[in-house]
């Protein structure tokens, strides 16, 4: 079942006002915050080999997430980024039942910890599913506000659309990497890494192509992003049999 959302009135970050670079409502620390060394990495269980061949697609996601022809940028951007919205909370709502205050009592990706911040800028404390609330609430009322994403004819994209459209990348990568970082255990008993691997895949090769997120940010799963994006799109790779899976992407999605 989809996660619900409480909390639409309160400590939302202002996403309509303020500076443009998007790193003021959220910003991270190296390590715990009492200044001890960090502990020694735990090994990846999500970088086992076993396990990043797994998906559940051989689309060519380069080629599907390209601009096609005729259709305007930010009706791309919209689309996709909503869609990704929804796919992503989806797959966290598989695991949301294991991320309590108690298993995560921070927003903890590796050795990373995340914090969210008011529209004043204030520091909240909080959980990893209250973070995770934030987000996902935040999100949810931009992307059905007609005003930031409009759906009727005529009516424009407001100038802010675009960084609009990379905060809430960037807040779901965080998500993301959560439940690689800390829920790859249950994914893996739901068998749902496969689905995980794809839709991870899928949104990086996204984020890439429009220059969304900083790759400063994405920095923190650059061993995971390189196993699995270095293999998507190249058909040397994959299960080589030279079966004909891509040519439905290919039927959506034509060159520039
Ligand atoms: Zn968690």
């Amino acid at each position: 079942m989809p996660v619900q959302y409480t909390n639409w009135n309160k400590l939302y970050p202002e996403w309509r006002i303020g500076p443009s670079d998007c790193s003021q409502s959220c910003r991270k620390s190296k390590g715990k915050p009492n200044g001890k060394k960090p502990a020694p990495e735990e090994k990846k269980l999500y970088l086992e080999p076993e396990y990043t061949k797994s998906r559940i697609t051989d689309f060519e996601f380069k080629e599907l997430v390209m601009l096609p022809r005729e259709i305007d940028l930010n009706e791309w951007l919209a689309s996709n980024t909503t869609t990704f919205f929804h796919h992503i909370n989806l797959q966290y709502s598989t695991i949301s039942e294991f991320c309590t205050g108690e298993s995560c009592q921070t927003m903890a990706v590796c050795n990373t910890q995340y914090y969210w911040y008011d529209e004043r800028g204030k520091k909240i404390k909080c959980t990893a599913p209250q973070y995770v609330d934030f987000v996902m609430s935040s999100v949810q009322k931009l992307v059905t506000d007609e005003d930031v994403f409009p759906t009727k004819y005529g009516k424009e994209f407001p100038n802010s659309f675009e960084s609009l459209v990379k905060k809430i990348c960037k807040y779901l990568f965080h998500v993301l990497a959560h439940i690689y970082s800390s829920h790859f255990k249950e994914t893996l008993a739901l068998e749902l890494h496969g689905h995980l691997n794809t839709l991870y895949t899928h949104f990086i090769l996204f984020i890439r192509e429009f220059n969304l997120v900083d790759p400063k940010e994405t920095t923190i799963m650059d061993d995971l992003t390189e196993v699995l994006c270095s293999s998507s799109g190249s058909s040397s790779n994959g299960s080589g049999n030279g079966s004909n899976n891509s040519a439905g992407a290919q039927n959506h999605v034509k060159e520039r």
